[in-house]
């Protein structure tokens, strides 16, 4: 039986990993709508490529040249932010949440409040609207599978388990390529080498969240909603051979990990699949070569986003969506070269502190909270480029 699927943020590196499966099972998969931002030239190449139904570019500025590029394919060509909505509730059978950042928060809920099967790979949108987001799932029915490998591996290792037989869940971390650097080493480091991740080839955004540690602190924010166990039985553990994805710990101290080759195609097939499975090309996994497998505990001193990151959750109301939303400025005035490496969890700190709005209670409110949140985190950035 054909899947239909749409995917959004296409043209990224999750997206494309996508559909590199997709074209290795062509005959399982039928394309709907491939979104990108502005990068009209590539989402039309894709879309004809994957005789895609819709092609969406959300910068309106795009649309002219993917008119043009789509011109006489018979390929539908939409723009804008209510475009990207319209496209999220296309009759597809499987979404995948791809879009880097709170950007994709409008079109991962839509999809997830018309009830479908949503791949989730944009953290950021679970990290800033969580209990709003798992309210509309449990509302609509629709089905939400992790993407993101270590949530992926835990998923994996809850099937045919009981959450509430569990004890502890420990999410893994490679440490980024800084896990070994002191604080005064890591004052120096240039965009390039932050993003030049050890194990894992990835987007810039993530890239620098890996480095920063910030991406461990939204996913332990991210498997608070997403499997509920309480916070205190979610813990982070060095790993920095990124093999071991995660593990589940259960009442009766029986471990359950799932281990695979640092590659995102392999948790993007077992939800491009599921419930069943699909065959890659990925890269086995040869423990004999690897030889071995260590582990340490994270430290926050040199990392201050995983401390950041756990009381934010712990605080809940609005504090994970400003968390976030300061850390996406934060990323790119860094990726800018406006502030420092360390300047990153400054500033999310900073922003935390000066701004101490009321909880969200529906999707508007939170939206504003995000958008206030990125105006604080601006001024603490004014204040901090400026010397004051
Ligand atoms: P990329 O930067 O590689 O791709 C981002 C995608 O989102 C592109 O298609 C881009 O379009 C689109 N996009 C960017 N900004 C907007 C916007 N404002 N509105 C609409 N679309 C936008 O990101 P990744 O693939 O690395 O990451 C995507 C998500 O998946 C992130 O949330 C990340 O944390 C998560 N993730 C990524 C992993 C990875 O291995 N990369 C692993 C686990 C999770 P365009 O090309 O036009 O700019």
């Amino acid at each position: 039986m054909t899947r239909s699927v749409s995917i959004f943020g296409a043209t990224g590196s999750v997206g494309l990993s996508t559909l590199d499966l997709i074209r290795q099972h062509r005959s399982q998969y039928r394309v709907v709508a491939l979104t990108a931002n502005g990068n009209a030239a590539a989402i039309a190449q894709l879309a004809r490529e994957f005789d895609a139904e819709l092609a969406v570019v959300a910068d309106e500025a795009a649309y002219a040249d993917l008119k043009d590029a789509l011109a006489g394919t018979g390929i539908e060509a939409a723009a804008g932010a209510e475009a990207l909505v319209e496209a999220a509730r296309r009759n597809a059978d499987w979404t995948m949440a791809s879009i880097v950042g709170c950007a994709g928060l409008p079109s991962t809920m839509a999809a997830i409040e018309a009830g479908k099967t949503v791949a989730l790979a944009n953290k950021e949108a679970l990290v800033s609207a969580g209990a709003l987001m798992m309210a509309a799932v449990r509302r609509s029915g629709a089905a939400l599978l992790p993407v993101d490998s270590e949530h992926n591996a835990i998923f994996q290792c809850l099937a045919g388990g009981k959450i509430d037989q569990v004890r502890k869940i420990t999410l893994t971390a490679s440490g980024g390529p800084f896990r070994s650097f002191s604080l005064a080493e890591m004052q120096g480091v240039t965009p390039a080498q932050a993003v030049a991740h050890p194990n894992w080839d990835m987007g810039a955004k993530i890239s620098i969240d890996s480095a920063t540690m910030m991406n461990k602190g939204l996913e332990l924010i991210e498997a608070y909603h997403l499997f509920p166990v309480g916070l205190d039985k979610i813990d982070i553990l060095v790993h920095p051979q990124s093999v071991i994805h995660s593990m589940v710990e259960y009442v009766d101290y029986s471990t359950l990990a799932q281990l695979g080759s640092p590659d995102m195609r392999i948790p993007i097939a077992s939800a491009l699949a599921w419930p069943e499975r699909i065959a890659t090309t990925c890269k086995p996994l040869d423990l004999a070569a690897i030889g071995q497998l260590t582990f340490e505990q994270p430290d926050i001193t040199r990392f201050p986003a995983l401390r950041l990151a756990r009381a934010a959750i712990a605080e809940g109301g609005a504090k994970p969506a400003i968390l976030n939303a300061a850390n996406e400025i934060a990323v790119a005035e860094f990726l800018n070269g406006q502030i420092k490496f360390l300047d990153i969890a400054a500033l999310v700190e900073a922003t935390l502190t000066a701004y101490v709005p009321v909880a969200p209670a529906n999707l508007e409110e939170l939206f504003s909270v995000d958008a206030d949140a990125r105006q604080y985190a601006r001024a603490e950035l004014e204040k901090l480029t400026s010397g004051h």
